[in-house]
């Protein structure tokens, strides 16, 4: 590991620019969702109890470089000071944060004003960044979700001061160390979802390391289509047949065990209740024109279990089906319960991420005994991809 946490930092009387991220959801000014805000807690709270002055930089929408009200971070700041339970003064400017005023000296926590309404942050500029820098005596990182950006205030920054990562951050990259970079063996993944198109990358970057593959979702689809199965109406991508098949010959030359789906729920129509039946699946599957597998059926979870029974590690990204509509989200909530089971008996270690995956886990009521749940989306996605997140090389004083 070769970053630092705030357990090696001396924070007494020194300014502690925070990067977070709590780009949160927000309707007619009001926060939606503030699961985000609620994550950063613990590492703000930290920096106060170890005497640190907290400064607070953030990103909120995508504003382009251009002050933009729509976009400011005021409308966060009732739901950040309501969860961090202190005084916090928003900045609106750099030239506020240069000269500050008594009011803001006496504040617990700062929150400067949208940073990407400065060019300088996304084009990673180094003048900026200077800027930046100046403005603290200690950085710290804890928005492990925006490290996948080359951005000043997660990459430069943390390259012209003593810089360490906050505790969301240093949670993610434990878990993400444990499951994928030194992981207990053996290690499986479960890889579903929509597309094979979006998860390329990140099939080629496990096979070649994982011992088991679970295929699952609409991408299923087309590694069995590539096979031979003719598979009707069902959510396919027929231009990704080589990708699939590249991936199924790099899985056996790695020795990674691939699992596809041997039967499907197959419905006519893709709604909440269709009628649907079981049908089995494979190379020599014969669907009508107008039938469309949305989940994988009984026997395949059966194979999901008896794959689990000896994991160390799992690692999941996708849902086994459309778990939004039911019953089509069966075979996800019964692979999830297995997981979560496994998890709370201590024999597993179950690392999740990705938008629609947590919700699914939500839904199974599994994500809570999982023993680590990302939400950093992209850059979860990135790291399971196997490539170097610039935010977290430039904690660890890597080349970017
Ligand atoms: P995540 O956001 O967790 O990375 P994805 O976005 O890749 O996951 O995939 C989730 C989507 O895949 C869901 O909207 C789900 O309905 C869809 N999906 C999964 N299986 C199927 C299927 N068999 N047919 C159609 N859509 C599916
Ligand atoms: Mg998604």
């Amino acid at each position: 590991m070769g970053w630092k946490s705030l357990d090696d930092m001396d924070l007494a009387g020194k300014r502690v620019l925070v990067r977070v991220d709590i780009n949160v959801p927000v309707e007619n000014g009001r926060v939606t969702d503030a699961t985000r805000i609620e994550r950063i807690v613990p590492t703000v709270r930290d920096i106060l109890q170890k005497g640190g002055k907290p400064m607070l930089i953030a990103h909120f929408g995508r504003p382009k470089g251009k002050v933009n009200l729509e976009m400011s971070l005021g409308q966060v700041l009732p739901a950040l000071t309501a969860a961090l339970d202190c005084n916090v003064v928003m900045i609106e400017t750099l030239e506020g944060a240069e000269n500050l005023t008594q009011e803001a000296l006496d504040a617990d926590v700062l929150l400067l004003e949208n940073i990407r309404f400065y060019p300088g942050e996304e084009a990673n500029d180094a003048d900026f960044a200077r800027r930046l820098a100046a403005l603290g005596d200690i950085y710290c990182n804890d928005a492990f979700s925006a490290a996948h950006r080359a951005h000043a205030s997660t990459e430069a920054i943390a390259r012209l001061m003593p810089a360490c990562a906050g505790r969301l951050m240093q949670a993610e990259l434990r878990a993400l160390e444990a499951a994928l970079a030194k992981p207990e063996r053996p290690v499986g993944a479960v890889v579903g979802g929509a597309k094979v198109s979006t998860k390329i990358a990140l099939l080629e970057n496990l096979v070649t390391r994982l011992d088991l593959l679970v295929i699952g979702g609409g991408m299923a689809n087309t590694f069995l289509g590539a096979m031979g199965a003719k598979l009707g109406a069902s959510l396919q991508e027929l231009d990704y047949y080589t990708t699939a098949q590249d991936i199924l010959a790099q899985a056996n030359r790695s020795g990674c065990r691939v699992i596809l789906p041997e039967d499907g729920l197959v419905a006519r129509e893709f709604a909440e209740g269709a009628a649907h039946e079981v049908q089995q699946l494979g190379p020599d599957a014969r669907l009508k024109a107008d039938q469309m597998v949305l989940d994988a059926g009984p026997k395949s979870v059966e194979t999901v279990r008896a794959a689990f029974q000896g994991l160390k590690t799992l690692i999941w990204n996708g849902p086994l089906g459309a778990f939004e509509i039911s019953p089509f989200d069966t075979a996800t909530v019964a692979a999830a319960q297995i997981a979560a089971e496994r998890t709370r008996d201590g024999v597993l270690t179950s690392v999740a991420g990705g938008g629609d995956t947590v919700a699914a886990l939500n839904k199974a009521g599994a994500a809570d005994d999982f023993t680590y749940i990302s939400t950093a989306g992209g850059a979860f996605l990135e790291w399971m991809e196997g490539k170097t997140l610039p935010g977290v090389a430039a904690l660890e004083g890597r080349p970017l």
